[in-house]
């Protein structure tokens, strides 16, 4: 009988482009994918730490799944669980934890576990290389991992480590695998992408070029992007008619230069204006489509005033009007220079600065859709049956839903707005 094993992962893109890889290897071997509620007889959780509530979150669904499947075998990795090995090792029912540098001994330690026999240390590269695949129309491709800037509120670096890659010439490889599963989008996805080549020598501008020539992948996105890495001479050749969709995710954190610069940010308000206006400026044409902006901002950093709070609102609306605002309020993370500080905002505080600007989000949004009324552009309709509907994305991002047909799935079709 096959081993049944569920997967669970929490967190950003690159987990669930790791989760993905470590099915696609265990599938291979025999195993059989169930969802976890079912049960099953080995899990994986891959976990997160972005904030205090992630680090809760898994240890709760941790505890679910023993609780419900008391002679399962349960394996965590992760970002929490690299922070934080001996409090999740201490949680009962845990059969192993994988820490950053150990997850190519993911799939090996499962094998030799569920079969009773002993493995060998096996020596963990330090770049674990991953996609996913669990979309046919899809696929977030994993080209970068760790980060060197150590932004005061971010434990991240500490998770996930320095900042590095594989080369181009192995990238390559993946996005044809990719392209020869009938996906036909790819987002790249890393956790400071915009520096990848840090290993290699390498630069990420020419790693978007060399994707750029592989057959059979037709649009691209990246998932975010610091603003000091994208740079001018990069715009102008995505905008000159590469697969690089007018999509861009860009965290700007504050936007208020005190704030930036106490978060230890690379860029000040004015250089992050130049920036959007110069993307918008390269991009747009008159009757074309508009250029979609995701921009990250945290709310209630240690020492922001009211009236600091306020320069980011204001920057936001005036300034940058970005198609959606992704908010976090801060959390204060252990280790980091900005969690003992001693101008901790409160969270009624936070609470209050991230509904005002969930509410001119909501307005932005709003009017970015409305300015993109009546323009000619391309969805890629994806798989999943949503009460008789499907949903596919134009290139600027903006969702779009007919009735579900399933000669649409992974097509690329013309539509007005
Ligand atoms: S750039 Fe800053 S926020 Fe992003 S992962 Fe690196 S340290 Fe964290």
């Amino acid at each position: 009988m096959k081993v049944r094993i569920a997967f669970i992962t929490l967190g950003c893109k690159l987990n669930y482009a790791e989760t993905s890889t470590y099915e696609r290897e265990l599938l291979k071997e025999g195993f059989e994918a169930v969802p976890w509620s079912k049960g099953a007889d080995v899990f994986l959780v891959n976990t997160c730490t972005v904030t205090e509530h992630s680090d809760k979150k898994s240890r709760n669904i941790i505890r679910k799944l023993h609780r419900q499947n008391p002679e399962a075998k349960i394996f965590v990795t992760g970002c929490y669980a690299q922070l934080k090995k001996t409090e999740i090792e201490a949680i009962e029912g845990v059969t192993s934890v994988f820490g950053a540098t150990e997850k190519s001994r993911i799939v090996p330690t499962i094998l030799a576990m569920v079969n009773n026999q002993s493995i060998d240390d096996i020596q963990s590269p330090t770049f674990f290389p991953a996609y996913s695949s669990g979309e046919r129309t899809r696929s977030f491709l994993k080209v970068q991992d760790g980060c060197d800037y150590k932004c005061h509120y971010c434990t991240v670096p500490y998770a996930r480590g320095e900042s590095r890659n594989i080369p181009i010439s192995s990238i390559i490889p993946q996005a044809e695998a990719i392209a020869a599963e009938g996906i036909k989008e790819i987002v790249l996805t890393g956790v400071n992408t915009g520096d990848f080549g840090k290993s290699t020598g390498e630069t990420f501008f020419d790693l978007i070029k060399a994707l750029n020539d592989v057959e059979g992948i037709e649009r691209y996105r990246i998932s975010s992007i610091e603003p000091n890495l994208l740079t001018e001479e990069m715009i102008d050749w995505i905008t000159s008619g590469s697969k690089f969709l007018p999509h861009y995710h860009i965290p700007l954190q504050s936007g208020c230069d005190t704030i930036l610069k106490e978060m230890g940010r690379r860029y000040d308000t004015a250089a992050f204006a130049r920036k959007i206006q110069y993307i918008r400026e390269k991009t747009e044409v008159p009757g074309g489509p508009k250029v979609f902006f995701g921009i990250d901002v945290i709310v209630g950093f240690p020492g922001e005033t009211d009236e600091l709070f306020m320069e980011t609102y204001n920057f936001l609306k005036d300034t940058v009007r970005p198609a959606f605002i992704h908010i976090f309020p801060y959390s204060r993370r252990s280790g980091t220079p900005a969690a003992i500080r001693k101008d901790q905002v409160q969270d009624c505080v936070k609470t209050k600065r991230v509904q005002m600007l969930e509410s001119i989000c909501a307005e932005l949004h709003q009017e970015f859709i409305d300015a993109n009324k009546g323009v000619a552009e391309k969805v890629l309709f994806e798989s999943t049956d949503r009460k008789g509907m499907m949903e596919g994305y134009t290139g600027n991002y903006i969702r779009v839903s007919r009735p579900y047909d399933p000669e649409m799935i992974g097509k690329i079709v013309d539509i007005t707005i």
